[in-house]
């Protein structure tokens, strides 16, 4: 604590991995030998820098931007960057920290990292956008690379942004390195199904967890968190399944629609308009919005929080289980508070912690590296089946370190043991680096 003063996000994320650790570390003691722990907790290297930038008004702006490469190991540096005035060293650390373990949990060759600025993009001009991502872009692209720091998108920074990124490091560095960001668009390297990964991924993920317990999502009452990349996609594939998903939410309210979210609709409102939420009930007869209001409160059997970090409470949490909830999958980032996920544990509700339910995404974008680095593009269909294993295979690997160290059905201990034990075995055989 004393050597990260006020990095409250951080210290969470760090004390939910380490809490599940100590059957893992009596049984290894090289572990401990070796400050594994005191390593892996390090980030190999920070950066902190200006972004200077014109507004459409002729002012100068400046925010402060991060990268922390937190974790190279297994790999390149992988992890989105986060535009969000909410955006500090703690948030981008804690992200930093669960994206070594998720990507280690992929099975694929990616270290972990993570970026981002304090920039709102809200009510900004796309000119105001691509200034920002340019000036960003001019210090960053110095630390990045095919085989050393690899950026995507995360709160704020979708398709349109990554395209900004692209263009400004392929200008400077005189290089189409396609695989030094992923998440890029169609049409100049990028992968079919990245966009949906994450959502789609959170959904698989939970119909694996589901189907282990002897159920199915088919006929589900779902509700999602947020109304953005990931909430969309998790959406659409549930009612694929077959699910009633009856709610999505942004940061202003939610909206509840019984007849089931039309999924064309959401994507309009929110990717094309990039209107608020309340703009869907406008448009959709039966459904309403509730300024304010917390979206838990909406009765479900699948909950999926895909917004932000620590939306989800004790208290919700308890109106969550008193409903009836049977799964919980975070397809966001440590979304529920360490008490909601206890309540949910307590309360016998399958939980899948999101360095396991949302590692879609950034598998995804693995995928999307081995396409542009063989100059290859895959089928649609193709690339949704490698998701679906990736998935499968992540579920078995937590279930199963679960069941070896003694707590089955534990998929937060599952997925920090399995994914600590192929990083830490990987820094071992590095020497002392
Ligand atoms: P988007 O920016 O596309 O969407 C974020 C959504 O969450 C919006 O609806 C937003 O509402 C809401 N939201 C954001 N911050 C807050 C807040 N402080 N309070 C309430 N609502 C909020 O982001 P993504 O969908 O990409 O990311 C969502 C989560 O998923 C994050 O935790 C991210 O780290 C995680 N994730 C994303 C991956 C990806 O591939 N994109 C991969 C793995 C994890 P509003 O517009 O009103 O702010």
């Amino acid at each position: 604590l004393a050597r990260n003063p006020g990095e409250r996000e951080f210290h969470q994320a760090v004390l939910e991995v380490l809490e599940t650790l100590s059957p893992v570390v009596r049984r290894h003691p090289e572990y401990a030998d070796q400050s594994v722990i005191e390593r892996i907790c390090e980030p190999e290297r920070q950066l902190i820098f200006r972004v200077p930038w014109v507004d459409d008004k002729g002012v100068v702006q400046v925010n402060r931007a991060f990268r922390v490469e937190f974790n190279s190991a297994l790999g390149p540096y992988k992890g989105g960057l986060r535009f969000h005035p909410s955006v500090y060293l703690g948030i981008v650390k804690f992200l930093g920290f669960e994206q070594v373990f998720k990507n280690a949990l992929t099975g694929m060759p990616i270290g972990g990292g993570k970026g981002g600025s304090d920039f709102d993009p809200k009510g900004r001009s796309d000119g105001e956008v691509m200034r920002f991502c340019q000036s960003l872009m001019t210090e960053l692209y110095r630390h990045l690379g095919e085989y050393t720091d690899v950026p995507a998108g995360d709160i704020g920074v979708g398709e349109r942004e990554i395209g900004y990124l692209f263009g400004q490091y392929k200008r400077i560095t005189n290089r189409y390195e396609s695989g030094v960001l992923t998440g890029k668009g169609l049409a100049y390297g990028g992968s079919q199904v990245r966009k949906e990964a994450t959502g789609y991924g959170t959904v698989f993920f939970t119909e694996q967890m589901l189907a282990a317990a002897g159920k199915g999502i088919s006929g589900r009452r779902v509700v999602v968190s947020g109304s953005g990349n990931v909430a969309i996609y998790a959406a659409a594939k549930a009612a694929e399944l077959g699910a009633q998903v009856v709610a999505c939410s942004d940061s202003s309210g939610y909206v509840v629609d019984e007849a089931g979210l039309d999924i064309d609709l959401l994507r309009r409102v929110k990717e094309v308009d990039r209107a608020r939420i309340s703009a869907y009930a406008d448009e959709r007869e039966g459904a309403r919005f509730v300024e304010g209001g917390d979206v838990w409160e909406v009765a479900c059997e699948v909950a999926l929080p895909c917004a932000t970090q620590n939306e989800l409470d004790a208290d919700a949490a308890t109106t969550l289980v008193e409903n009836g909830v049977l799964a919980v999958a975070e397809g966001a980032n440590m979304p529920c508070t360490p008490d909601a996920v206890d309540v949910f544990q307590k309360g016998g509700v399958l939980f899948a912690p999101g360095k396991a339910a949302n590692a879609g995404g950034v598998a995804t974008s693995a995928l999307e590296m081995q396409q542009n680095a063989s100059r290859d593009s895959w089928t649609a269909a193709h690339t949704e089946e490698r998701l679906h294993q990736i998935m499968a295979g992540i579920h078995e690997s937590c279930a199963g370190a679960a069941e070896e160290y003694g707590t089955p059905g534990d998929y937060v201990a599952g997925a920090n043991i399995a994914g600590f034990r192929r990083v830490a075995d990987a820094m071992l055989a590095l020497g002392v680096v």
